[in-house]
């Protein structure tokens, strides 16, 4: 029978994870087990990237959406939910506070909305950071599905990167999680265009999702790789309570620590498989533990996104049930990051974009 040690082993002497071993690996309960595999993700991490971890700050502009996916608190459904979009002012304030912090990127977070109005808007803030920043800050969008010409327009603009979560590799798990008019393959299309436009392109999942199996998450992370995704944002799923699915796991407290251990797992087997591209430790990991973004770093992620959205707007942006960091402004936050990441050993990437070296190889092959 293969064992902990003998996968080990294998790695150190040049081969790859096969799926049967991410399987095992997501598997492992054992402390010291878990610890020792997520210290060789670190290795890994530290060897093809170095310790540095990157910034993006996040700005959720908006918490408008169409969409209605049955795990997420801003659903259209969720009528409870008051709506807001920030004003260009408040973007572009977010964007140069981020500049100034020596932030080299920043992340546009929203809702999904295909509207005229909001396609031209965002082209517009776009072409205003560009200009400000002379084009030194890094820009990625996370604003769902579009149609090509959409993201064309954006990367024009002054956008580079692309963060679109496939949710779940697995079809049949994906119409388990959505209404039927949410299509995978219009999932698969989008990450296509964005990849064929040239953004670095972002994907991801929920892990410990109702009905998802260790082979799903397994697969997952073979489908990151077959789509060439050069950055990675996956993070726990979390129950928020005005949703479909809350039902799926009534006693979620309870799972909690599972949740955790599961998604760092994920982190280190994607990083051991994937070695070279960029891994968030996302604001999920957070909320089922204080100090789970360390836990992240140290299981072979390298990038952290701090939210820099005015404080105001933060309540209506909860995705999920207890959202961090809800009452503290950017520098609060940004100042608490430092000392957690010089904790743990590791620099700070400031004024630098940290592009995914994974891309920047591809490039120049
Ligand atoms: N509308 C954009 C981005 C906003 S949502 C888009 O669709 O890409 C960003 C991510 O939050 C989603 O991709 C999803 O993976 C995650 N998310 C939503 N609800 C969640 C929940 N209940 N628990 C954990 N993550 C969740």
């Amino acid at each position: 029978m293969r064992t902990f040690a003998n996968i080990l082993d294998d790695l150190s002497s040049g081969s790859n994870l096969s799926s049967d071993d991410m399987k095992f690996l997501l598997s492992i309960t054992n402390k010291s087990e878990m610890q020792e595999l997520f210290d060789y993700a670190y290795g890994i991490k530290s060897s093809n990237i170095g310790k540095t971890v990157y910034f993006r700050g996040i700005i959720e502009l908006s918490n408008v959406c169409e969409k209605d996916c049955y795990y997420c608190g801003i659903r259209n459904g969720n009528k409870a939910q008051e709506r807001y979009l920030m004003t260009e002012e408040e973007i572009l304030n977010a964007a140069e506070w981020a500049l100034k912090n020596k932030y080299g990127s920043i992340v546009l977070q929203a809702g999904e909305n295909t509207s005229g109005h909001f396609i031209d808007f965002i082209e517009m803030i776009l072409k205003k950071i560009k200009k400000f920043s002379d084009g030194r800050l890094g820009v990625t969008l996370s604003l769902g599905e579009q149609n090509k010409d959409t993201y064309r327009r954006w990367m024009h603009a002054g956008a580079h990167r692309y963060l679109l979560r496939i949710e779940t590799s697995n079809e049949k798990l994906y119409r388990k999680l959505h209404p039927e008019n949410h299509l995978y393959s219009a999932r698969l299309k989008c990450l296509d265009y964005l990849k064929k436009l040239g953004f670095q392109l972002g994907t991801g999942v929920m892990i410990g999702l109702p009905y998802q199996t260790i082979d799903d998450l397994a697969n997952d992370i073979i489908f990151f790789r077959k789509i060439d995704a050069d950055m990675i944002g996956m993070g726990p799923y979390i129950v928020h309570k005005e949703t479909p699915l809350a039902d799926s796991f009534p006693n979620f407290d309870k799972i909690k620590e599972y949740q955790l251990n599961l998604s760092l797992k994920m982190i280190a087997v994607t990083r051991i498989y994937l070695k070279d591209v960029n891994i968030a430790s996302t604001t999920a990991l957070q909320s089922l533990n204080p100090t789970g973004r360390e836990m992240g770093l140290l299981a072979g992620a390298n990038i952290i996104m701090p939210n820099i959205t005015d404080t105001k707007y933060r309540s209506s942006y909860q995705l999920y049930d207890d959202k961090p960091c809800l009452d503290e402004n950017s520098s609060l936050c940004k100042s608490c990051l430092e000392r957690r990441i010089s904790s743990i050993g590791e620099t700070i990437g400031y004024d630098e974009r940290g592009d995914s070296k994974h891309f920047t190889r591809k490039k120049h092959r």
